[in-house]
């Protein structure tokens, strides 16, 4: 979401004029943040340190900084006293803003921090895009999150849940489609509940059916869904639309009951275990991803085998694995925190049990056909080879012209190594 936020800000921002620069001196940076996690504010911290040099040889540079990590209680104010060069900080739901104030502080040095605490900011519409994910466009849906697990900071800095009128995603994705575009990303932090802020009884399943209408040589994807969510309906109109990709991204976070009440997460191992059940029911081949979280307060042994427990039943494709990462502010940053060494042993053997998994299922693709959207031409040792991945999600390595980079090719696969697939295009 962050990376389609940078696309949103890069495309106001040459709206006004400005270019990239990938080379010399800037006269405009965005530092686009996240607070999801302390190592992603730290980074941010440690690079916009970096341009304080910037401003010493360019002093008519402007500096702004903007996202999650500035919508924390107080942040914006203690990031300009941290950092007084910075001209510009602007909070989640004053982003639309960046290109007025760029073009003010360029011409008249004013300096601005905006940060509205409104938990249900207006959605602003008709927002030029800077693409630049190659033949992917990704569209939101909806902003924001009522869910407050215990853990995440993302309702606090992004706001109460607020969709998108369906005529204006429709409309997105139409421009999309006629730009050329073979995949559609759709995006929110709750997919699956799109529409209940609307009141109009027009939900993600709706939405997902209209989209499916559209004929063409194309896929749709979407993430992120909530388990407590995940509605039979929606399951049903991706197996059946061949244009929806069979692939699921399917947060389950831990595989302890125990610990997930005290996430707040509002489903059991076994609620997710009957989900998982009805896709496969409907998709055998789905591509089932989840993310996995270690070291949330109070987690012990026992919690931490019920979630390698879970990895061994589900066999997820892929698991997005971390170490919980206290946040100030949400319920569990104050609840007993389990030491670093132990999180670390856990995340150690959560990566090698996954990676097993993995290893496993990728053998499986060997032999077989698979329709691949060529993403990219990669130089691998000295020689190009294009990516690109299945329906199901998974990245295939194959050879072939850098041409056919944003075009379907049917590619066999040949060889699995760990997670990575290598195939020739048929
Ligand atoms: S559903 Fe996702 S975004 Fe919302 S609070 Fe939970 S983890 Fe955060």
């Amino acid at each position: 979401m962050n990376v389609h936020e940078s696309e949103k800000i890069a495309g106001i921002l040459m709206s006004r004029g400005l270019t990239e620069c990938n080379d010399g001196e800037p006269d405009v940076v965005v530092f686009n943040t996240c607070c999801i996690r302390d190592n992603a504010e730290r980074k941010a911290i440690g690079q916009i340190g970096r341009f304080k040099q910037l401003k010493k040889s360019n002093p008519d540079a402007v500096i702004a900084v903007v996202g999650c990590m500035t919508q924390q209680d107080g942040a914006g104010f203690a990031l300009r006293r941290k950092f007084p060069f910075i001209d510009i900080v602007l909070g989640t739901s004053n982003i639309e803003k960046i290109g007025e104030y760029v073009s003010d502080a360029l011409s008249s040095r004013t300096c601005r921090v905006e940060i509205d605490d409104d938990p249900r900011p207006a959605i602003v519409e008709g927002v030029p895009y800077h693409r630049s994910s190659g033949c992917n466009a990704w569209i939101n849906i909806m902003y924001g999150c009522n869910n407050f697990c215990s853990y995440c900071i993302v309702p606090y800095v992004r706001g109460r849940e607020r969709s998108r009128a369906k005529e204006d995603v429709l409309a997105e994705f139409e421009k999309a489609l006629s730009d050329g575009y073979k995949e559609v990303t759709l995006l929110g932090q709750n997919v699956n509940s799109y529409g209940n802020d609307r009141g109009d009884g027009y939900g993600f399943a709706s939405l997902l059916e209209d989209l499916a209408k559209y004929k063409g040589d194309h896929r749709i994807r979407f993430m992120t869904s909530h388990p407590k969510d995940m509605d039979d309906r929606v399951i049903d109109i991706i197996a059946d639309s061949p244009n929806i990709c069979n692939n699921i991204h399917l947060p389950l976070q831990s595989g302890s009951d125990r610990i997930l009440k005290l996430m707040n997460r509002h489903y059991t191992r076994d609620d997710y275990l009957a989900i998982i059940e009805k896709i496969r029911a409907k998709m055998p081949d789905c591509g089932i991803t989840t993310d996995l979280m270690v070291g949330f307060p109070y987690e012990d042994e026992n919690d931490f085998e019920d979630t390698l427990d879970m990895v061994r039943r589900v066999e997820w494709s892929n698991a997005f694995t971390f170490v919980y990462s206290p946040r100030r502010g949400t319920p569990a940053a104050t609840m007993p925190q389990v030491p670093a060494e132990v999180s670390k042993r856990r995340i150690m053997k959560l990566i090698a049990e996954q990676n097993s998994v993995t290893r496993r299922l990728s053998d499986a693709y060997v032999g077989n056909v698979y329709k691949v959207l060529c993403e990219d031409a990669v130089d691998k040792n000295g020689k190009l080879t294009l990516c690109g991945r299945t329906e199901s999600g998974r990245m295939v390595n194959f050879n072939g012209d850098p041409k056919l980079v944003g075009s379907f090719c049917d590619v066999k696969v040949t060889r699995s190594q760990s997670a990575s697939l290598f195939g020739t295009r048929i």
